[in-house]
């Protein structure tokens, strides 16, 4: 393993800096007041590449590997994080799944047009009743007599939820086998919503933080999908949920790590320049050593990214890997921005300076695609399993 880019991986990553240098960075501030989805930059990104980053080349994509985007995801989410999010999941989440799960027939009919950003890619299982518990969901899909199904529900907080164009959606169509637990019986369906009828947009989220990336509640009412949209096995669905989730993680740990990042770099600058006392406010250990704080957690956080990217495209198990990874990359990533705002002080408050909106737009970080408590509780299951077989000897 190299710690440093390849000769390949920095062509892609100057294109991109360069992109989101004179392209995003110029209106980011701004979009994070009006909220306005960037339509045209997610376009845009279509044409680098970054839209299908991991989709192979056949179905338009760019088909790089997990380290390669994590690297990609870390530098867009050090200048917008509302972008950030909506690659990472339009990547990670809708493609995620079709590919994990889809039929030869699904991903030509889906991928190039997710690959290349024509229609962007919603993924819907968590549901006003159910979330970190999303065995729980409620949305029901009855298998028809010609082999259709038809769909009743809603989905909360679903990025890209108001401006996408293709959607996979977790609902229930079996009932649990004897024996088994709550999460078997569910299935994935996959569609563009131009093709169905009876599928609505419910509330657009005023949010915190990650303020143009796109959250919608979605209602769906006799949406009838022809035999076709089934993603997967039928009632099979929850275990390639928990695969797409994986990869997921790396993409939001990623995110935790950009922002986290920006934050740090934005801090170390200020902290070097702005005097207090008649010197740099950096002399102070109580700064400097904020600093170097923040310096070796991110550093640690991109290294436990790197071992769960390089697990997955290796074809080995990554699940705890990538639970410790997104874990680590957003709790630390979270607070690298809220040093951030400490060492700017009164500065680091207000809006002129862009670490509160790194802390806001990051805070997400500890929450989607599994809460942090939600990732101790894979690895204490892990620790658990592990030595729950072994004798303890004096
Ligand atoms: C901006 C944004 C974008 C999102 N995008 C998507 C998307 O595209 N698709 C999608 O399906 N979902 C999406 N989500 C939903 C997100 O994944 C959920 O919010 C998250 O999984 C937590 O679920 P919840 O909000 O229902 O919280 P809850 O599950 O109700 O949890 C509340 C609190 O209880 C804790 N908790 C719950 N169970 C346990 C336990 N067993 N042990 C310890 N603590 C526990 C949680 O950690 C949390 O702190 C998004 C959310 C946001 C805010």
């Amino acid at each position: 393993m190299t710690y440093d880019p390849t000769p390949d991986q920095r062509v892609i990553l100057d294109a991109l800096k360069s992109f989101l240098r004179n392209r995003v960075a110029p209106g980011a501030a701004e979009r994070d007041q009006t909220g306005e989805f960037p339509l045209e930059l997610t376009r845009e990104l279509g044409e680098l590449g970054v839209m299908g980053a991991q989709t192979p080349e056949e179905y338009g994509g760019a088909g790089l590997d997990t380290a390669t985007f994590a690297m990609i995801i870390e530098e867009i989410a050090a200048v917008d994080g509302s972008l950030c999010l909506t690659v990472a999941s339009h990547n990670s989440l809708c493609q995620g799944h079709i590919l994990i799960a889809g039929t030869e027939e699904q991903k030509r009919r889906f991928l190039p047009d997710l690959a290349s950003a024509r229609k962007l890619g919603a993924w819907g299982l968590t549901e006003p009743g159910s979330g970190s518990d999303s065995g729980g969901l409620g949305t029901r899909a009855v298998l028809q007599d010609d082999g259709s199904w038809i769909l009743n529900g809603s989905k909360n907080f679903i990025t890209q939820g108001s401006v996408g164009g293709t959607y996979v959606i977790l609902a229930r169509t079996d009932a649990p086998r004897p024996g088994r637990s709550k999460n078997d019986g569910i299935s994935a369906f996959v569609f563009n919503r131009d093709e169905v009828q009876g599928f609505s947009i419910g509330r657009t989220e005023d949010k915190l933080g990650l303020r143009s990336s796109d959250t919608a509640q979605l209602i769906f009412e006799d949406v009838r999908l022809d035999a076709g949209a089934l993603l997967g096995q039928r009632g099979g669905a929850f275990k390639d949920v928990m695969r797409v989730l994986d990869g997921g993680r790396i993409g939001i740990g990623a995110m935790g790590l950009g922002l986290g990042r920006a934050a740090f770099e934005f801090a170390a600058r200020y902290a070097v320049e702005r005097e207090q006392f008649g010197q740099p406010i950096a002399h102070n250990q109580g700064i400097g050593f904020k600093l170097a704080d923040m310096d070796t957690q991110l550093e640690a956080a991109r290294l436990l990214l790197r071992k769960a990217a390089d697990l997955k495209d290796q074809g080995r198990d990554f699940t705890v890997s990538a639970a410790r990874a997104k874990l680590f990359a957003s709790e630390v990533g979270v607070k690298a921005c809220d040093e951030a705002i400490q060492i700017l002080g009164g500065y680091g408050y207000i809006k002129e300076y862009p670490v509160e909106r790194f802390w806001r737009d990051n805070r997400l970080t500890r929450i989607g695609e599994g809460t942090s408590e939600v990732q101790r509780l894979i690895i204490s299951r892990h620790i658990i399993g592990r030595y729950a077989q072994q004798n303890v000897t004096a």
